[in-house]
């Protein structure tokens, strides 16, 4: 009779108690990094990080041979994960139900780690009712050969239309290279008007100043300019989760900063994967005091 050991309770000191193996496994060949320190950086983070990542429906980078090898983007699971990585049953758009993957605890996360995860990506809902956004991104991706100061400009670009039509946003670095400026939402609008919103939003930038923005898909008319991928504010699409780390070459993390802080930064890759007590510090502080609060719905626009 085999009998299935219950799972360890949480260990002492605040840590999610779940097992890493294979430690000293390199993830990313050109630093050295390893699985080891990936772990330490979720373990560390957990707590900073599920109050915007938790309770929603998550896509998984998973790289479990490292980042050079091959990765693969996972949304659905049948349960190989165990139970502290939970399943929201999702429509799909022929209507039957896919298991979506959501984490609320430190557990959850770090299951997630142990199975080779390295990024987090998150619906811009909550499995409470995933039809409804409680969140609106711009997601602004520079053409190559653009420097930071035109994402930081066209950062503040949206921060201020947003604001004159009454939302107030919290910008986030992504450890790539660009910035996603994001707009909490009391959940009310469903994903049609969402994406529509977005969609006429970016329109009409890109229509005011064609020099330095376009709202275009094919990559050709985005020369030179910034992209406003408004396209994350549809049903099933995602955007990196603050303090995920990236797969790209020196482990950068998505980071949530504050506007006066856009000011002064001059890449959207500086934090890594070591970074987790500055992190922390950071996300306890003023400066950060609030990031991705605000009670607000969607405007007629
Ligand atoms: P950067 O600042 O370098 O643009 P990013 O995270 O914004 O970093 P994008 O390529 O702009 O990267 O992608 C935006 C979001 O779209 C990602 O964070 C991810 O959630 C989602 N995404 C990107 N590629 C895929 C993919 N192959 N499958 C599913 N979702 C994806
Ligand atoms: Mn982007
Ligand atoms: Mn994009």
């Amino acid at each position: 009779v085999v009998v299935e050991a219950e799972a360890p309770p949480p260990a002492a000191g605040g840590g999610s108690g779940v097992k890493i193996s294979n430690r000293d496994r390199v993830l990313y060949p050109e630093g050295g990094i390893t699985k080891g320190q990936l772990a330490d950086h979720y373990e560390a983070v957990a707590e900073i990080m599920l109050p915007w990542c938790g309770s929603r429906p998550i896509s998984l980078v998973r790289c479990p041979q490292g980042r050079a090898k091959k990765c693969f983007f996972q949304k659905h699971d049948a349960g190989s994960f165990g139970d502290a990585v939970r399943h929201v049953g999702i429509a799909e758009k022929d209507g039957h139900e896919e298991p979506y993957l959501y984490v609320d605890t430190p557990q959850g996360l770090m299951t997630c780690v142990q199975m080779g995860t390295i990024e987090f990506h998150g619906w811009g809902a909550r499995i409470e009712d995933v039809e409804k956004a409680d969140r609106l991104v711009f997601d602004l991706d520079p053409d190559v050969g653009l420097d930071f100061e035109a994402v930081r400009s066209a950062a503040f670009t949206f921060r201020d239309i947003l604001k004159s039509i009454g939302l107030e946003t919290f910008p986030m670095v992504t450890g790539g290279k660009g910035v996603h400026v994001i707009a909490p939402l009391t959940p009310r609008a469903e994903w049609p008007e969402v994406k529509d919103f977005a969609l006429r939003l970016a329109l009409a930038v890109a229509q005011s100043d064609p020099a330095n923005f376009t709202a275009a898909l094919p990559k050709v008319q985005r020369k030179g300019r910034i992209f406003v991928d408004y396209l994350r504010n549809q049903r099933g699409a995602t955007a990196v989760m603050p303090y995920s780390v990236r797969s790209r070459e020196g482990a950068p993390v998505a980071a949530p900063i504050s506007w006066k802080e856009m000011e002064t930064i001059d890449t959207p890759a500086h934090w890594h994967v070591g970074d987790a007590p500055a992190l922390i510090e950071r996300a306890m502080s003023k400066a950060l005091a609030g990031w991705g609060l605000a009670s607000q719905a969607l405007p007629d626009l």
